[in-house]
């Protein structure tokens, strides 16, 4: 075969691979293909081939939420389109520990009052309410939707199984050093939630009691000043930024509220009820993490 019919061949094999790929994509052959990738990178890590080992200390943890996958750059929404965002609370640890010190008494007499609280109907139901946990040293806040049966018993947010999850979540970030030289606890970032009283049966928060309760959150926040905020599932997403957007096309992005940047990721009772959901939250910490570092 002469050099000009050999290029022509060529041509002609490139357009007809390009027109497969498009009809397969098209079809959600996507899918397929990414699919079959992922089946290929199992087997290979599998068979140990092409992997590099993870740290020892991280290993159990990362495995839970699976390999940590790259995450697209973020896409920062200000305020409005014409203001920029005002500068982040303080990231070095001694300004952060002033911050702790001066937000405790604050906490405190919130916690009384949210105690105190009978702003809503469910004071009525309630085992006991539940304000909030940790500190601002770290200047990282998880906000979830309500407390449920456990927290309710004991007072205190995130402590029945998906409180557990959660525990663990921050601890492979700490154990991956997503944050090198901030140690991550549960004494060291807040959790909270946007309603302080369990709602009967765990039913979604009303509009109405979200509004009664939301100002404890608030004033917590403003006594916290953290750098991040992390909303745990919708009801903290739709609340924080008044959007009733989906929550996959809140993920991945970074807005700005309380002075604080913002992010969104599914809440723990979800991973427990669907375990191919921790892969996406590990790239949701690992989002946390770049942005908590950046201006
Ligand atoms: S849910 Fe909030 S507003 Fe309602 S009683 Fe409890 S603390 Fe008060």
């Amino acid at each position: 075969m002469d050099g000009e019919n050999l290029r022509r061949e060529l041509a002609d094999i490139t357009k007809s691979l390009r027109r497969t790929l498009e009809r397969e994509l098209h079809a959600g052959g996507g899918d397929l293909i990414a699919t079959a990738a992922k089946q290929k990178r199992k087997m290979a890590a599998k068979s140990g081939a092409g992997t590099a080992p993870a740290p020892a200390a991280a290993a159990e943890e990362i495995d839970l939420f699976g390999e940590p996958a790259p995450t697209k750059p973020a896409k920062v929404t200000p305020v409005t389109a014409f203001e920029a965002p005002a500068p982040l609370p303080a990231l070095d640890p001694g300004a952060r520990a002033a911050i702790a010190r001066a937000a405790e008494p604050v906490l405190a007499k919130i916690a009384e009052e949210v105690r105190a609280c009978r702003s809503c109907a469910l004071w009525e139901t309630r085992g006991q309410a539940v304000p909030g946990v940790g500190s601002a040293l770290a200047g990282i806040v998880f906000v979830g939707e309500a407390p449920g049966a456990e927290e309710d018993r004991l007072g205190e947010p995130f402590v029945g199984r998906g409180g557990q999850l959660l525990d663990r979540i921050i601890k492979a970030m700490d154990d991956a050093r997503l944050i090198p030289g901030l140690r991550l606890d549960r004494s060291t970032v807040f959790i909270g939630n946007v309603l302080h009283c369990r709602p009967p049966e765990n039913r979604v928060p009303l509009a109405f009691e979200v509004e009664q309760s939301s100002p404890h959150l608030r004033r917590q926040l403003e006594a916290l000043q953290p750098r991040i905020i992390c909303c745990l599932g919708k009801t903290a997403a739709e609340h924080l930024l008044g959007s009733k957007a989906s929550l996959a096309s809140m993920r991945g992005r970074v807005y700005r509220v309380y002075g604080a940047k913002l992010i969104v990721t599914y809440h723990p009772a979800a991973v427990l009820r669907n375990p191919e959901l921790k892969r996406p939250v590990w790239e949701d910490m690992q989002l946390l993490a770049r942005e908590y570092q950046t201006e």
